[in-house]
């Protein structure tokens, strides 16, 4: 067996909770400088701030919370954060890790459809909900047939460091704090590393969403190996631009977890936008951008880069999506022109894998444009064909990892969780590699049936039963088309019309309704922006699997022609 390991020594892991790792005893880094800054606001917290609210918080969760009506909680139990970017974020999430509880993070633009899947998976007992989406939550609670005043009694308002506080009658953070803190975070042992912390949601290789458990482990060590390659952060000096939603696994470990423990402080904002975000890096003097690659097609092309002074900018990191040479070169020319030294390189990873697994070294950026990088320390890694044997050299493989940032599994799911990891724990994450002389990975396919919209996940089985709920579709296929212009795959469907529809005016005219059909139903980023295709039947392998590739080689002829 061929197994890949990584040029770099491995780096000693503790087994400490993500709480003490990131807020040991003594702060090695000064205590009043800031840890988050909201640009919008320009309302910021401390290092120490943090750590006390987090505490102070996790005192509140655990004695105040029942005395104002609301649940009990105990150690393991689970919470949910529904809330875009905002300073609060980080305190809802150390003060529950704290309290010796699980966070899941769900997706701000859910529908109520979409976060009562969540919220019944995960068993979540209280929701941390941003003032500005208590709607969308009480919503969520009558699709769930909870009724108002025991859904009441599970949700917390995260208005802190707000000028909205959402309505009354429903406990607000800020009840929670100020009135006592644990002396330090719930009673930790080393072996309790191994538990989980945090639920975020990932289709894996197939099927709909599933809660992917990440231990303290897993968070400690992805801190401890990402470092040796990530190019070194200056405390004082270096300064994080916070647009990647805190929800999403690569928002939790590359903005609230690495520039902390490294004492650089992160501006956050709650959404991208090109004028805000090139003004936030010249306000800011912002030197790490930690972006997904259609960030780079606006640097690329939009005004905005040009009416900002983006000098400060020393590392675009790119992640959660791929990112070709052709865009990193259009992106470094523009840059150039400004006067900028910028580098721009890569990470990959997943979320079952706490996530990056690899990184282009800022050494090699240029030389190895494309790739995405080595394999980081601690970490073992396999190319397999067809699931039973190494790939031969320069031969693509799907890759394969172990070490200690593969997740636990998928919470409640072990059928899943057998078919994701196999008995020797390597994890098969469905993308497909070559690997190079000098160790460089580059992505050459997906095997999986996952799409990702501008980094988001767009599982196709999630769409594909939604649409069989249509009353006029008989059948549907779902794939992601490539958009070069904006860098991302595009969701597009296939459907079968229950009755049969002849003339192209008509499917076309279906085609249109169903991609409005949808948009009422799903968040933004599971929109069909690919299309909605007419076809007489869905191609299927014996065993009635959709056969994607035809469908994706159908889609390439046809956007051809369009
Ligand atoms: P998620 O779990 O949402 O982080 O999605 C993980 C998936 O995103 C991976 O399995 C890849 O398909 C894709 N991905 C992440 N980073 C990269 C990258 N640098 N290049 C290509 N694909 C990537």
């Amino acid at each position: 067996m061929k197994i890949y390991t990584s040029r770099v020594p491995p780096q000693p892991i503790a087994n400490e909770s993500i709480f003490s790792r990131m807020f040991p005893e003594r702060d090695p880094f000064p205590s009043s400088g800031p840890a988050f800054i909201d640009a919008d606001t320009g309302k910021s917290i401390t290092r120490g701030e943090l750590k006390s609210l987090a505490l102070e918080l996790a005192w509140g969760l655990q004695h105040k919370l029942p005395k104002l009506g609301a649940v009990h909680l105990k150690r393991g139990d689970t919470v949910m954060i529904f809330s875009p970017n905002s300073i609060a974020w980080p305190i809802a999430l150390h003060g529950s890790i704290a309290a010796g509880l699980r966070v899941t993070l769900a997706n701000s633009a859910y529908t109520p459809a979409e976060l009562a899947f969540q919220l019944t998976d995960s068993q979540a007992k209280l929701v941390f909900v941003h003032p500005s989406l208590v709607p969308t939550l009480i919503q969520t609670f009558k699709v769930l047939k909870i009724d108002a005043s025991e859904a009441a009694k599970k949700v917390v308002v995260l208005g802190w460091g707000l000028q909205e506080k959402g309505p009354g009658g429903l406990v607000q953070v800020e009840e929670l704090l100020g009135h006592g803190a644990l002396r330090k975070e719930e009673k930790f042992e080393g072996k309790q590393a191994n538990e989980t912390v945090l639920l975020c949601y990932s289709s894996g290789t197939t099927g709909k969403p599933k809660g992917v458990e990440t231990t303290h482990k897993n968070l400690t060590s992805v801190a401890s190996i990402v470092k040796p390659v990530f190019p070194s952060i200056v405390p004082g000096k270096d300064v994080f631009i916070g647009v990647l939603p805190f929800y999403h696994i690569y928002g939790v470990v590359k903005l609230l977890i690495f520039p902390f423990v490294n004492g650089a402080p992160v501006v956050l904002l709650q959404r991208f936008e090109p004028v805000a975000f090139c003004k936030t890096i010249e306000t800011y003097k912002v030197t790490v951008g930690l972006i997904v690659p259609p960030i780079l097609v606006v640097l690329a092309r939009h005004p905005a880069a040009s009416q900002f002074n983006l000098r400060s900018l020393r590392l675009l990191f790119s992640g959660a999506a791929p990112l070709g040479a052709p865009l990193v070169k259009a992106v470094s020319d523009r840059l150039k022109s400004f006067g900028n030294e910028t580098v721009i390189t890569q990470g990959y990873g997943l979320t079952e894998t706490s996530p990056t697994s690899h990184l282009l070294p800022p050494d090699d950026a240029i030389r190895k444009v494309g790739s995405i990088g080595i394999l980081l320390p601690n970490l073992e890694a396999r190319l397999v064909v067809d699931d039973v044997r190494d790939a031969k050299k320069g031969e693509p493989g799907e890759i394969w990892l172990r070490g200690p940032t593969i997740m636990k599994g998928y919470l409640n799911n072990s059928t899943a969780t057998k078919n994701s990891i196999t008995p020797d724990g390597f994890f098969k994450t469905g993308d497909v590699a070559i690997i190079d002389d000098e160790g460089f990975f580059m992505i050459v396919d997906r095997q999986k049936e996952l799409i990702k919209y501008k980094g988001f996940q767009v599982p196709p089985a999630e769409l594909e039963s939604l649409l069989l709920q249509h009353d006029d579709i008989a059948d549907a296929g779902v794939i992601g088309v490539e958009s070069i212009a904006e860098a991302t795959e595009l969701p597009r469907a296939y459907v079968v019309h229950a009755k049969g529809l002849t003339t192209d005016a008509e499917k076309k005219e279906f085609g249109l309704s169903v991609q409005k059909w949808i948009q009422e139903r799903v968040a933004k980023h599971k929109f069909l922006r690919g299309g909605v295709a007419v076809i007489d039947v869905i191609p299927k392998s014996a065993s009635g699997k959709i056969l994607r590739r035809e469908l994706r080689d159908r889609a390439k002829q046809e956007l051809q022609q369009e």
